[in-house]
C-alpha cells in the first residue's frame, strides 16, 4: 500500500465532511468503547494482569534472541519449516515461491495485519495467484478494493447499507438488508472458496517458544479453515509475537479479548502445532512460518522499544478522539490510531509520515487503555522532537515556537506579551466573553467560537497565592 501519510491533515478534513462515515464511527464508543470498560471492570485482577502482560512482553525483549532459537527449534521438530524474512520484499518473494511450489491458483487468507504491511494480496495478483480474504470485515474490504480502517474490524469504516450494494454488485441476486442474512451470503460464498484453496495464510497472535506453537484468534472459525484445508498453511508473523509459554499466552490472551472487544474471550482460539500427523484427523500436509523482522530487530534498544509490546487489540483507537474523528483511513497506511503514529513514521519514515505524531490532542486515553502499558504519548513526543530536529514540521510552527522560546526565556517581556495578549482576547470576545475570529487560530474559529480569557491569567493569580503565603 502506497503511504498517503503526508496528507494525513487533507484526508482528516475529508472524513470529518463525510456523514456516513460519522456515523459508522459513532458505533465504536457505543460498542467496542463501552464493551472494553465493562470488560474490565467486572474482573478484579485487570489491572494486576496488565503489569503481568507487560512484563511479559518486556522479558521477552530482553532475550528475544534465545526465544526465537526456542521456537524455530520446536517447530522444526514438530515437522514444520521456518523462513526468517528481513524485510518486506523478502517476506512476499518467500510466500510467493511456497505457493508455486504447491501449485497454488486460489490461496485463502484469514485476517494478517503483517500481510497488510508487506503487501502480500496486490503481489499475490500480480503474479497470478488470487488470494480470498476470509474475515468478514476484510473480505468486505478487498470486495470494496479498500485498506482496513481498524486493527480488529477492517470494515467498521462502513455502513450495513453499503455493504449491502456491495454484495448485491458482486454476488448478484437478491439485494440483501438484514445484517444476519449479509453474514449468511458471504459464509455460503466463502465456503466454496475454502473447499477450492491450495494454501491457506493466517497470521498468529502469539508464537509460543516452549511449544513450537501458533494460536490464532477470531470471532468466526475462519482461520481454523483456512489453516486446516488446503493441503500447504503459510504463516506470517513477526518477530515481537513470541511468548516463552502457553501460560504466558494465555495470560495475554485475558487482556486481549477484554480490550479488543469486552469478550471475555473470544469465540475461537485455536494452538496449532506443526503440519498434520499420522494419527490427526485433519489438518496440512505442510506447514511453514514466515518470520519477518522489518526493522524491528533494530526497535530493539532504541527509544521505541517498548512499542513492540502492542498486542494488536485496538483499545488505543478505540478511545482516541483524533481516530474517533477521522476514522483509520485518514491515517494513510497499514496501522492507525496512536499506534499507527508510533509504528508508521518507522516503517514507512518520518519524512512521509511526519503529521501522525501530532495526530493526537496527548488526552492520555490511548495509554490509560492500553493493556501492556505501551506509554503512546511518550512515544509520540520522541518522533515529534525528531520531526522538529529534522525540520519537517511547517515553518509557521517552526518559527512559532522559536519566538516563543525567545520570549520564555526573558522574564519581563513574557509577562509584557502575555498581558497584553490576554486583554487583547478579553476585547475580542466582548461581552459575550467568546471570539468569533483569532488570528493564528483560524483551525479552531473556523467551525466553532473561543472561549476568551477569565478572571486573572496564571502569573497574577500566583504571585497572589505567594504573597498570600509571606
Ligand atoms: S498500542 Fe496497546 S492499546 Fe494500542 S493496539 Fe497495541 S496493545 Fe492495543
Amino acid at each position: 500500500m502506497q503511504p498517503t501519510s503526508h496528507a494525513f491533515k487533507q484526508n482528516a478534513h475529508e472524513a470529518l465532511e463525510n456523514p456516513v462515515l460519522q456515523e459508522a464511527l459513532g458505533g465504536i464508543r457505543t460498542g467496542w468503547q463501552a464493551a472494553r470498560g465493562r470488560a474490565a471492570g467486572a474482573l478484579p485482577e485487570f489491572e494486576q494482569l496488565r503489569d503481568t502482560g507487560r512484563d511479559i512482553k518486556n522479558h521477552v525483549l530482553a532475550h528475544l534472541d534465545l526465544y526465537l532459537e526456542a521456537f524455530t527449534a520446536k517447530v522444526e521438530e514438530a515437522g514444520g519449516k521456518v523462513h526468517w524474512a528481513r524485510d518486506a520484499a523478502e517476506a512476499r518473494t518467500i510466500v510467493l515461491e511456497l505457493c508455486r511450489e504447491a501449485d497454488a491458483r486460489t490461496v485463502t487468507k484469514s485476517k494478517s495485519m503483517i500481510a497488510e504491511e508487506i503487501g502480500l494480496n496486490p503481489w499475490l495478483e500480480a503474479n497470478d495467484v488470487k488470494p480470498v480474504e476470509t474475515d468478514l470485515g476484510e473480505y468486505i474490504i478487498q470486495l470494496a478494493g479498500q485498506p482496513p480502517s481498524h486493527l480488529v474490524g477492517p470494515a467498521v469504516h462502513m455502513t450495513k447499507d453499503e455493504v449491502s450494494d456491495l454484495f448485491h454488485k458482486h454476488h448478484g441476486g437478491e439485494r440483501l438488508e438484514e445484517g444476519g442474512a449479509l453474514v449468511g451470503e458471504a459464509r455460503r460464498v466463502l465456503r466454496q472458496r475454502y473447499l477450492e484453496a491450495d494454501v491457506g495464510i493466517t497470521g498468529a497472535n502469539f508464537l509460543v517458544a516452549e511449544t513450537g506453537s501458533i494460536i490464532t484468534v477470531t470471532n468466526e472459525g475462519n482461520a481454523e479453515l483456512t489453516q486446516g484445508l488446503p493441503r500447504t498453511h503459510i504463516c506470517i508473523a513477526s518477530i515481537e509475537k513470541i511468548v516463552p509459554t502457553m501460560e504466558d499466552a494465555f495470560t495475554l490472551l485475558r487482556l486481549l479479548a477484554r480490550s479488543a472487544t469486552g469478550q471475555e474471550f473470544s469465540a475461537y482460539t485455536t494452538v496449532m502445532t506443526g503440519p498434520k500427523r499420522e494419527e490427526d484427523l485433519d489438518g496440512p500436509r505442510e506447514f511453514h512460518l514466515v518470520l519477518l523482522d522489518n526493522g524491528r530487530s533494530k526497535m530493539v534498544g532504541s527509544a521505541f522499544q517498548e512499542m513492540l509490546r502492542c498486542i494488536r487489540c485496538g483499545a488505543c483507537m478505540n478511545h482516541c478522539p483524533v481516530y474517533l474523528a477521522a476514522g483509520g483511513h485518514a491515517y494513510g497506511w497499514v496501522y492507525v490510531g496512536p499506534m499507527g503514529s508510533v509504528l508508521t513514521p518507522q516503517f514507512v519514515g518520518i519524512e512521509e509520515a511526519h503529521p501522525l505524531p501530532n495526530a493526537s490532542t496527548f488526552c492520555g486515553r490511548c495509554e490509560e487503555v492500553c493493556p501492556v502499558r505501551i506509554p503512546l504519548p511518550k512515544l509520540m513526543r520522541h518522533w515529534r522532537e525528531e520531526q522538529f530536529n529534522r525540520q519537517l514540521n511547517p515553518p509557521a510552527a517552526r518559527y512559532g515556537l522559536a519566538l516563543w522560546g525567545f520570549v520564555a526565556r526573558r522574564p519581563r517581556l513574557y509577562r509584557l506579551a502575555t498581558g497584553m495578549a490576554v486583554g487583547a482576547m478579553r476585547l475580542l470576545g466582548g461581552r459575550q466573553g467568546r471570539m468569533r475570529r483569532l488570528p493564528l487560530a483560524g483551525g479552531w474559529t473556523g467551525t466553532r467560537d473561543m472561549p476568551a480569557p477569565q478572571g486573572p491569567t496564571f502569573m497574577q493569580a500566583w504571585k497572589k497565592r505567594r504573597g498570600a503565603g509571606s
